[in-house]
């Protein structure tokens, strides 16, 4: 980070003070600001309320309210605080004993805050930066770097539907499909033919199957059928997740190791910068040693003693092959590099020649979030390829963290991972050509910023595949890909290598799985 950043300065000869006042003289966007910032309601009815002192020349202290301006930095400083607090640590041998006083390891690190709705101009985001000691400059902790590029801020899109996804598969409070109000689970009332949205009455329930619902019922339905088809019996352990936490909970994996990214817990910790205190080898946490696979070489596959790139075709065979009991929930996380893995290598025919050959492929992975974290589990890849072929998957998305942007890091001796910030339309022109592009539970068509992407893809003529959660995830995908003059070569069928783990969605019951579907283009 040594690009030119432009910094405005927030005058620090006030102060600001929190008061609490009456709900009654609180406007509806005082409210909403103050619930962002998380300020805690004092009772029932009062609000806490934030000014700005000066201190006068003679000493007193003067109270105004504060400019939109300074809100949204306090917003920032505060949402930027509360991320990186966590990432400091202490330095036990700084202090003398009897002191009080922390001290902590040297520190510095910069997110990217988005302002809240109410407060945003446009689509922009903030950079904040957090030091110890206070006041340090990266220009003293990089100064000898110099191939980063600036962040471009401005072109970070504002995909609420990125968050909105995420937080509410952790949360999954049930929603009605024509209202949106929240339902307690008693009273929702499901579609009786297909029984797979979910109402808050009956009255919601007629007027939607009026409007639209009686044209897609039958084809929800088919949907519907399929939930036997793609549940897997051959684990053991729970396979329903409708609360994170206590799936987590009950598999005692909860706010352990890479498994902090399968509830909402460490969703405050940026993609990428999930801090692992007790080394690599905890990345499993909460495993017993025979319950995940060893960071090693497979040993017990050799074809007549020459080494071969492994071929899988379900969770069945790689839990054979690396001795795992069927009680260990790790395909739910190996979910993605497995399928990834299983793409190179039983679909694609091309990268399969070229690992053949002994080459390398370049995997072009797009949008990655919670795989940032997952590093650990993505090495398999490489166990799997066996003395064949390199990999190196450059994961481009807006969701890389800026400091980890442009860097490599090798896991493993067969694959390369390298991390680009941006969106793919942007960066992909300064990439190593791909020979393959891949975009796990990419939700195609929820999001706008696909068709940049999509467009390039078309261009391209290169093999791309996607995942989706539910089939009718898949259904709205197709529509999203044929519109970009992309056509569907490889057609939606069920992954071998989905999780296992069944999620739930706020207002309909499909069966759902992380990379439940595959479906490709230009295959
Ligand atoms: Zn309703
Ligand atoms: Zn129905
Ligand atoms: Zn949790």
């Amino acid at each position: 980070m040594t690009g030119p950043r432009e910094t405005i300065r927030v005058p620090n000869v006030e102060v600001l003070r929190v008061t609490y006042e009456l709900d009654s003289v609180m406007l509806p966007s005082n409210k909403r600001f103050v619930m962002s910032l998380a300020l805690e309601v004092s009772g029932e009815d009062r609000y806490p309320v934030i000014d700005v002192g000066r201190c006068t020349t003679t000493g007193e202290l003067q109270f105004r309210n504060p400019t939109l301006e300074e809100l949204r930095f306090l917003y920032a400083v505060m949402k930027g605080a509360a991320l990186l607090h966590p990432l400091l640590q202490q330095n036990y041998g700084a202090a003398p004993k009897w002191s009080r006083v922390i001290y902590f390891e040297p520190f510095i690190e910069t997110v990217d805050v988005q302002w809240p709705a109410e407060m945003a101009k446009g689509n922009d985001l903030v950079a904040v930066t957090i030091s110890y000691p206070p006041g340090r400059g990266y220009q003293e902790m990089y100064s000898s770097s110099s191939s980063s590029t600036p962040t471009k801020h401005s072109e970070v899109p504002k995909d609420e539907t990125i968050a909105d996804v995420k937080s509410n598969a952790a949360v999954c409070f049930r929603q009605c499909m024509l209202c949106k109000e929240e339902v307690n689970r008693e009273q929702l009332v499901c579609c009786g033919h297909c029984s797979a949205v979910v109402y808050c009455s009956l009255r919601c329930q007629k007027q939607h199957w009026k409007e639209e619902h009686k044209d897609i019922c039958g084809l929800y339905r088919a949907m519907m059928e399929r939930e036997e088809e793609l549940a897997m019996k051959i684990f053991t352990f729970a396979c329903s997740a409708e609360q994170p936490c206590k799936w987590l909970e009950s598999l005692g994996i909860h706010q352990k190791g890479m498994w902090r990214r399968k509830c909402s817990c460490y969703s405050h910790y940026p993609y990428g910068l999930l801090p692992i205190p007790g080394g690599l080898w905890d990345s499993w946490g909460g495993l017993d040693e025979n319950e995940y696979p060893h960071d090693s070489p497979f040993h017990n596959h050799f074809r007549d003693g020459i080494s071969s790139s492994i071929l899988l075709s379900g969770w069945l065979e790689y839990y054979n092959l690396r001795s795992l009991p069927l009680t260990s929930p790790v395909a739910d996380i190996l979910s993605h590099p497995l399928t990834v893995y299983y793409i190179l290598t039983a679909l694609s025919i091309s990268s399969k020649n070229l690992l053949l050959k002994n080459k390398e492929v370049v995997l072009h992975y797009l949008g990655p979030e919670g795989e940032l974290d997952w590093m650990t589990a993505f090495a398999e890849i490489g166990h799997l390829l066996h003395g064949m072929g390199n990999i190196q998957i450059i994961m481009v998305g807006p969701e890389v963290p800026t400091n980890l942007s442009g860097t490599t890091s090798g896991i493993g001796s067969r694959v390369r991972v390298n991390l680009v910030r941006g969106l793919y339309q942007d960066e992909a022109n300064y990439l190593p050509a791909p020979h393959i592009i891949v975009a796990l539970n990419c939700g195609l068509g929820n999001y706008s910023s696909w068709g940049g992407a999509l467009d390039l893809i078309n261009s391209m003529k290169i093999p791309a595949y996607f995942t989706n959660e539910s089939e009718l995830s898949c259904l709205n995908g197709k529509q999203v890909l044929r519109s970009a003059g992309l056509h569907i070569s490889y057609p939606v069928t069920p992954n071998p290598f989905r999780s296992p783990v069944r999620i739930f969605g706020n207002s309909t019951n499909f069966p759902s799985y992380s990379n439940c579907f595959l479906l490709g283009v230009n295959t």
